[in-house]
């Protein structure tokens, strides 16, 4: 892979794998991430598509060490914590956080607003080292919400509202990397908008970096600069949003692509169905993982196991129809 210079990166990782071992023999081993390895830029936004189950969510995860990765290394600023426990991992979260899918899920119903966003500085013990008062009002303000939702219930907020919080409480530690887990999909399309604009103004303010996860390939073109396509534990894809636009390599990428609706484009897109489901991972397909969908698989791709390659500056593709 094309390695960016070692002071722009963030975060980088280095041949993942996260399985879990099924509830009984037969179950087998569920391959969620299969040796998966990227680089997150400094203030970059990395976009990660792929159809439901097809590890983006449990890599997230993994990458902010809420799950702990069978093999591989995670380095964030040059630190290894694939292996950390402890306090190293306590104050490791400070510099990396995540916003959920479900704003109501994730917030405690039973706590005011003003009690969830204190609980990031009590775990961390600063209630007496700074002003938490002050800060809860700085991080108020930095979603748009008001003094007098700090006494207010989850239940009392709107959904969009509710999000804000989640990204209050994401920020409040000040990190450098946060994880967008479907942070925008169980809102309203008109809310979504809203949601994500604020993500792009803090990212700005605040020289933040995302790791934007989405099972909604036009979401992450609208907030990405560089765009990582995965299927079935594996990234098939990365490039640049706009040399994405352009070019697709990778057929999955292609099919992707052609579901999202055109409109006032002279040459229509003709939309490429696939046909299938995705296998399961705990019995992935052998060779390219994509082989038993793929329009244009041949006798290689059962057989062996495509790379991930160079195949422009910057873009990289595993496919075996461009490994020359
Ligand atoms: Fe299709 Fe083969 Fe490329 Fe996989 S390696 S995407 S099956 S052409």
């Amino acid at each position: 892979m094309a390695a960016a210079e070692e002071k722009d990166v963030l975060m980088r990782a280095d041949h993942i794998k996260v399985y879990f071992k099924g509830k009984n023999k037969r179950s087998g081993t569920v391959k969620a991430v299969d040796d998966i390895s990227l680089e997150i830029k400094k203030g970059e936004t990395f976009g990660v598509v792929g159809e439901s189950g097809c590890g983006k969510s449990t890599l997230g995860r993994t990458l902010i060490r809420l799950l702990k990765p069978t093999e591989g290394h995670i380095y964030l600023d040059g630190t290894d914590i694939a292996g950390m426990k402890g306090a190293d991992l306590k104050e490791m979260r400070k510099k990396a956080q995540i916003i959920f899918q479900d704003p109501s899920a994730c917030l405690n119903p039973r706590r005011t607003v003003r009690q969830i966003l204190m609980e990031p500085f009590e775990i961390h013990q600063m209630t007496k080292q700074i002003d938490v008062e002050a800060r809860i009002m700085e991080l108020l303000n930095l979603v748009g919400l008001d003094a007098y939702h700090l006494s207010r219930y989850p239940h009392e907020l709107s959904g969009g509202q509710k999000q804000r919080i989640g990204i209050a409480r994401a920020l409040a530690l000040k990190p450098d990397l946060i994880i967008c887990d479907e942070a925008v999909s169980a809102l309203d399309v008109s809310v979504q908008a809203q949601v994500l604009n604020l993500l792009q103004e803090l990212k700005e303010k605040l020289g933040l970096t995302y790791f934007f996860i989405s099972h909604n390939l036009n979401v992450v073109y609208q907030v990405s600069d560089r765009v990582g396509v995965m299927y079935l534990g594996k990234i098939v894809e990365i490039a640049d949003y706009d040399q994405l636009y352009e070019k697709r390599y990778h057929p999955y990428t292609e099919a992707l692509l052609s579901a999202i609706p055109q409109v006032g484009q002279e040459e229509r897109r003709e939309r490429i169905r696939l046909r299938g489901e995705v296998p399961s991972p705990s019995n992935p397909p052998d060779g390219c993982h994509f082989h038993t969908r793929c329009p244009r698989a041949c006798d290689r791709c059962s057989l062996e196991v495509p790379k991930l390659r160079e195949v422009e500056k910057g873009h990289l593709v595993a496919c075996h129809l461009y490994d020359q």
